[in-house]
């Protein structure tokens, strides 16, 4: 049963969290755009099992760090749904191990593009369309962040942290901006969660080998960072805005 239409666009929707924020979505009534960028058949599996449990969905081709396919993706919400409550700004990406001093501008550049370059972009659009004060009724934006933004991930990715750390910074910021404009802005830090990113990276034996360090001595699942995203997107949370969230199992 739908509960309401409200309409949300999910950058990265094909598969981890930003797949189960999705599917979660779906299943508390929203119209979801699922937002991919080479994994189309993961989009529409997605889009399936919205559509299966009586929901509305459609998939989306896109990168987040080319600004004519954002405008391109954000348009076709407005094609299909007529209109944008809310965006979780998920895509984001990892990159090999590697110490600041054997990284190169190359990496440095795609990096940056995507997680930092391509949620300002989504967000900017966002803000065009749900802002008060562009006639727009408002809405909701959240934005992932990660635990590396508090931790540095030295040894790891520091440039991956670093543009963590920038997401924090623009939640913050943005949610000033637009406060009195009818939209909130949080963020959300996962810890260690089970999806495909730790093996995008090189490394898909990570969360084996770092699960007796965490607190909980265990990974979170991307259905656990799903809820408290939802939560964030929700009318529960109508006083909250320009926090970050950390669902990090306590890490
Ligand atoms: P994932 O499993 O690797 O999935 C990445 C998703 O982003 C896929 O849907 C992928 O699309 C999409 N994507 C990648 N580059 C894109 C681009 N340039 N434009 C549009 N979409 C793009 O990642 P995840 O683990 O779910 O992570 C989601 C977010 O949570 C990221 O921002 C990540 O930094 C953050 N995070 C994750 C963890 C963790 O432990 N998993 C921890 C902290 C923070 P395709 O399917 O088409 O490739």
């Amino acid at each position: 049963m739908i509960a309401t239409a409200r309409t949300l666009l999910v950058t990265g929707g094909s598969r981890g969290i930003g797949a189960a924020v999705s599917r979660l979505a779906g299943q508390r009534g929203y119209r979801v755009a699922v937002n991919y960028v080479t994994n189309r058949p993961a989009a529409e599996a997605v889009v399936a099992d919205i559509q299966t449990a009586g929901g509305d969905a459609f998939a989306i081709a896109g990168d987040v760090g080319v600004e004519r396919d954002v405008l391109a993706m954000f348009q076709a919400v407005d094609d299909r749904f007529g209109r944008l409550d809310a965006l979780v700004n998920n895509a984001g990406v990892v990159d090999r191990m590697a110490r600041l001093d054997e990284i190169s501008a190359d990496r440095l550049e795609r990096m940056f593009r995507i997680n930092i370059t391509g949620a300002f972009l989504c967000a900017r659009e966002a803000v065009k369309r749900m802002s008060t004060k562009h006639g727009g009724r408002g809405g909701a934006i959240v934005n992932l962040s990660s635990a590396a933004a508090r931790l540095g991930s030295a040894n790891w990715y520091v440039d991956y942290a670093a543009s963590k750390g920038a997401i924090d910074t623009m939640t913050k910021g943005l949610a000033l901006e637009v406060a009195a404009e009818g939209i909130r802005v949080n963020g959300v830090r996962p810890g260690i969660i089970d999806t495909d990113i730790h093996a995008s990276g090189g490394e898909p034996g990570r969360v084996a080998a770092v699960r007796d360090s965490l607190p909980m001595k265990r990974e979170g699942t991307a259905e656990e960072v799903a809820r408290g995203i939802l939560w964030l997107l929700s009318d529960e949370a109508s006083y909250t805005t320009g926090t970050t969230l950390d669902i990090t199992g306590g890490r």
